[in-house]
């Protein structure tokens, strides 16, 4: 039944004259009605009958704009109206699932971490149910009407059919999650890449925020890349993440989750550059790196004050992916590259590593303007999740379905 499970032309044009009425609201409210026509390039008699169908919802509500220096009636002004919508954002990492509640605006209401153990007798599927019920029952006061749920997690992932194919830290093999958890919980759900929907919040709502063409790179426990070109996220309907990760650097490398050897992750990852730490110090008994355990933290706060052995890592790490990237410059010409890491701490010895890299490698007249910066939001948490539904108002997909009730 293709008439069912497709919306018909008509309907698909109604959802993106909403969705686009709907964006134009949210970001630029109080809008009046007369605006809205102009900016939609849209009839009156449309914008009427689209805003008529969201103040009944209760998606927007009018608001007085007063004008300056006129006695008369002030105009009526068209907001948002978020505080009764809630949803879900969670997002699985390495052994925990963090999972809050957020209105439309994104705002949190609550967040709450609970442990998700990489091995367990349950499938893991089942215990992510297990988690987000308990969830739920916890929060049972706080909640507002329940929207829909964004999941964001490391992985191959299918966003369209919402299947996740692998994980890493979890054995996992094509878990069909959003099928699953829409049959559980009565609402759409909307599953991402963690770096790409990441990608998305900071082109939305930070760093990135009206820069066309982006490369956003994460280097942290996984390595990967987001790409907005042009505006949009590359490959946003489908196995979305930009696979840097998964690039070979080295092929007598170690062995990586995905099957292969010497990925960019295996060298850039947290646990590789820790790794590599741990082999110069053996080189090195003058560092005081020697002085304290061993972390990440220990490794930045040493490159700060001038070790020369942290510093030595840091720009191995930076050389690493600096090649890849000078790659990638050549491929996308971006205007930014954002870099999500907790090594931005020792940035001032990672940036010149990857920008040096750059010029070098890539073409003078790609190279020349770009920036290279660090992200806004840092890699924890939901925020992330706040994207994907902003994105599903924004296009219709999910407004329509709040439209229908
Ligand atoms: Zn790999």
């Amino acid at each position: 039944m293709v008439a069912d499970s497709q919306p018909g032309h008509i309907d698909q044009i109604k959802q993106i004259n909403a969705g686009a009425v709907y964006r134009l609201i949210d970001t630029l409210g109080p809008v009046s009605r007369i605006d809205l026509s102009r900016l939609a390039q849209l009839a009156p008699a449309s914008i009427t009958k689209i805003v008529r169908e969201m103040l009944e919802a209760h998606l927007v509500q009018e608001t007085e704009i007063p004008v300056p220096g006129c006695r008369g009636r002030p105009a009526v002004g068209l907001m948002v109206e978020t505080d009764a919508w809630h949803y879900l954002s969670a997002r699985i990492g390495h052994g925990s699932i963090t999972m809050a509640l957020r209105d439309l605006s994104g705002a949190l209401v609550v967040e709450e971490e609970e442990p998700l153990p990489p091995v367990a007798p349950q499938p893991l599927l089942t215990r992510i149910i297990a988690q987000i019920d308990g969830f739920f029952t916890r929060q049972q006061q706080r909640l507002e009407r329940l929207t829909a749920l964004a999941i964001t997690l490391p992985g191959i992932v299918n966003t369209a059919r919402g299947i996740v194919y692998r994980m890493p830290f979890y054995d996992v093999k094509d878990m069909p999650l959003a099928e699953m958890l829409e049959q559980h919980t009565g609402v759409p759900v909307f599953i991402q890449h963690d770096i790409s929907a990441w990608t998305m919040a900071e082109s939305m709502f930070g760093a990135s925020r009206n820069t066309r063409d982006v490369i956003q790179v994460v280097i942290d426990n996984n390595v990967g890349a987001g790409v907005i070109a042009d505006g949009r996220l590359l490959h946003s309907g489908s196995n979305s993440l930009v696979e840097i990760g998964h690039t070979q650097v080295d092929p007598y490398g170690k062995r990586c989750y995905c099957g292969n050897h010497g990925c960019l992750e295996t060298i850039a990852g947290m646990e590789g550059v820790l790794e590599l730490a741990q082999q110069r110090m053996r080189q090195s008994v003058s560092s005081m790196l020697h002085d304290q355990p061993l972390s990440v933290e220990a490794l930045c706060n040493a490159t700060r004050q001038g070790d020369l052995l942290a510093q030595e890592v840091i720009r191995s790490v930076g050389t690493s992916v600096g090649r890849i990237l000078a790659i990638m410059v050549n491929l996308f010409n971006p205007q930014k590259i954002l870099i999500g890491s907790p090594l931005n701490r020792a940035a001032d010895v990672l940036y010149p590593a990857i920008l040096t890299c750059i010029h070098q490698q890539s073409l003078p007249a790609y190279s020349r303007n770009v920036e290279v910066m660090a992200t806004s939001f840092d890699n924890r948490g939901t925020m992330a999740g706040t994207a994907l539904i902003k994105h599903a108002m924004y296009n219709g997909t999910l407004l329509i379905r709040l439209l229908q009730g």
